[in-house]
C-alpha cells in the first residue's frame, strides 16, 4: 500500500468560528513523506503538523509557530485522516480553517472533489504497542494494542437532550463518511453568550453549530442523529489524532474525552520509543488496512 496525495488542487470559502470572517482554504498536492503541512498565505508563514506545534487545546486544536497560529484544525484534519491521506499541503489566508457545517461533511465533499493519487513510497503506519492512558479525574483518553482500528467514546452531560452517550465506530473511511462525519460541533447557549462578549465565536451560529439552551436544542432542523453529540466527539478525537503524522492501528477509547486530553494522548504516545512500532505497508501487512482507506 502506497502513501498518497490528492490528485488536484481543490478550494472552498468559508466563515471563521472565531473572526466570523471569510476565510479561503486551499488545498494542494504533496510529494512522499512530506506529511500535512499548513500555510498561511496571508503572513507567508508554513506550520507542520505535530503536537509539538500544538499552542491552545481550549476550544479547539490550534497550532502555531513564531506567534502565527492557525485555530479549528480539527474537523478538516478529521476528514483527510479518515481518507487516510499521507502528505498534503493545507492552504489558508487567516489564522483558522473555515467552520462550514460544524461537522466534516464539506472537507469530506472537497476530498472527493479532489481525487486520492498514490505516490511512489510506501505508507507509514503506527502500531500501538502498549496501552496509554491519560486520565484527568473520571475523564480519560485511551490507545491500547489491537489489529483493528475501532474508536469508542463515552460522553455524560447533565443535560435532558444528551445525558449519556457512547458510540463505536469500526473505522472504515466508509463508516466514517456514513456514521461521523456530518455530526456537528455542539455548544451551549450561556458559552456562546460568554464567549462573544470577549469578542470570541463571532462567526457562531447555527448554521455551524447544535445550541443548546437549559432544556432544548435551538436549531429548528433539531438533530442529524440522536447521539449526534458523541458522533462529533469521535469527529474530533480522529483530527487530534492525525497530529502524530501518520495513521495509527489499534484501539482508542474516550471517556469524556477533550482536544486537551487528545493533545496530552499524542505527546504520551511519542514520548517512549516502546509505545509504538513504525511499520511500512508492504506485502500482506497491506490487506486489512486497505480495505479500511479504500
Ligand atoms: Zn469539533
Amino acid at each position: 500500500m502506497y502513501q498518497t496525495t490528492i490528485k488536484k488542487a481543490v478550494e472552498l470559502v468559508g466563515i471563521g468560528l472565531h473572526k466570523g470572517s471569510p476565510v479561503r482554504l486551499r488545498l494542494e498536492p504533496l510529494e512522499d513523506n512530506s506529511g500535512i503541512v499548513f500555510y498561511r498565505s496571508d503572513v507567508d508563514v508554513a506550520i507542520s503538523l505535530s503536537p509539538q506545534n500544538v499552542v491552545n487545546t481550549k476550544m479547539a486544536t490550534v497550532i502555531g509557530k513564531d506567534g502565527y497560529v492557525i485555530s479549528t484544525i480539527e474537523h478538516l484534519l478529521s476528514a483527510v485522516y479518515a481518507y487516510g491521506i499521507d502528505n498534503l499541503k493545507v492552504i489558508v489566508d487567516a489564522d483558522e480553517v473555515p467552520v462550514m457545517d460544524g461537522s466534516s461533511a464539506s472537507f469530506c465533499m472537497l476530498l472527493d472533489e479532489a481525487g486520492i493519487q498514490e505516490l511512489n513510497a510506501p505508507k507509514k503506519v503506527m502500531m500501538i504497542k502498549k496501552d496509554i492512558i491519560v486520565q484527568e479525574g473520571d475523564k480519560y483518553v485511551k490507545l491500547s494494542p489491537s489489529p483493528d482500528l475501532k474508536y469508542d467514546f463515552k460522553i455524560k452531560f447533565p443535560h435532558p437532550v444528551i445525558k449519556n452517550q457512547e458510540y463505536v465506530l469500526e473505522f472504515t473511511k466508509e463508516s466514517y463518511k456514513n456514521e461521523i462525519a456530518r455530526a456537528r460541533t455542539f455548544g451551549f447557549l450561556h458559552e456562546v453568550q460568554y464567549l462573544r462578549s470577549k469578542g470570541l465565536a463571532l462567526g457562531g451560529s447555527l448554521e455551524n453549530a447544535i445550541v443548546l439552551d437549559e432544556k432544548k436544542v435551538l436549531n429548528p432542523e433539531g438533530l442529524r442523529f440522536s447521539d449526534e453529540f458523541v458522533r462529533h466527539k469521535i469527529l474530533d478525537a480522529i483530527g487530534d489524532m492525525s497530529l502524530i503524522g501518520m495513521n495509527f492501528v489499534g484501539n482508542y477509547e474516550a471517556m469524556a474525552g477533550s482536544h486537551d486530553l487528545n493533545h496530552k494522548l499524542t505527546i504520551e504516545l511519542l514520548k517512549n520509543p516502546e509505545n509504538f512500532e513504525v511499520i511500512e505497508l508492504v506485502g500482506e501487512k497491506t490487506m486489512e488496512l486497505e480495505k479500511a482507506y479504500v
